[in-house]
């Protein structure tokens, strides 16, 4: 995985293109719990599930379909009536997306297993056709290891500048329509 940083930030960046003014602080939170979650299946680890297994890591949890589940979810339970100016299906596209862009990173890392986009219909492994970014090592304490410099250059390089340009995109498309 690239490390929860670049997950949130990810998040953080789509969600300047949906938000708009007057939208409360809890739309910025469920966006990036929503990025943060698919990792909870390391937890799996634990219990003696594989890596390669479809609840294993990159397995079901970083899936298209679920990100579809988990938006349809947070939005219907907490957000139904959306927030003023952004409707309930906006925000989740929104919370689909910050969702799903945890497995599209996870699929552009160079190391572990590709990810289970299909599951649980299909278990198949998948990475990007274009894998820059240095895959980041499991668990806090061993991310603070001499590998951690060129994990955080590839992830500036890869991931946060990208999020600033598409944070200013969004930023700079509000501004037109609010004048
Ligand atoms: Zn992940």
């Amino acid at each position: 995985m690239p490390s929860a940083f670049s997950h949130a930030i990810a998040a953080l960046s789509i969600g300047t293109c949906f938000y708009r003014p007057g939208v409360p602080k809890r739309f910025w939170v469920a966006g990036t719990l929503c990025s943060l979650l698919p990792d909870l299946d390391v937890l799996g680890f634990g219990l003696g599930i594989n890596y390669g297994d479809p609840l294993g890591h990159r397995g079901l949890t970083h899936s298209l379909p679920f990100a579809a589940a988990l938006a349809g979810l947070v939005t219907f339970t907490f957000f139904r009536q959306g927030f003023p100016g952004l409707g309930g299906k906006a925000l989740f596209a929104y919370l689909f997306l910050a969702t799903a862009s945890h497995g599209f990173l996870d699929a552009m890392t160079d190391g572990g297993l590709g990810v289970a986009f299909f599951a649980p219909f299909s278990n198949a492994r998948y990475f990007l056709f274009w894998t820059p970014i240095r895959v980041s090592p499991i668990g806090v304490s061993r991310f603070f290891t001499d590998r951690a410099l060129a994990v955080l250059k590839s992830e500036f390089l890869w991931i946060w500048i990208p999020a600033m340009l598409l944070a200013l995109f969004g930023w700079g498309v509000r501004k037109r329509e609010a004048t």
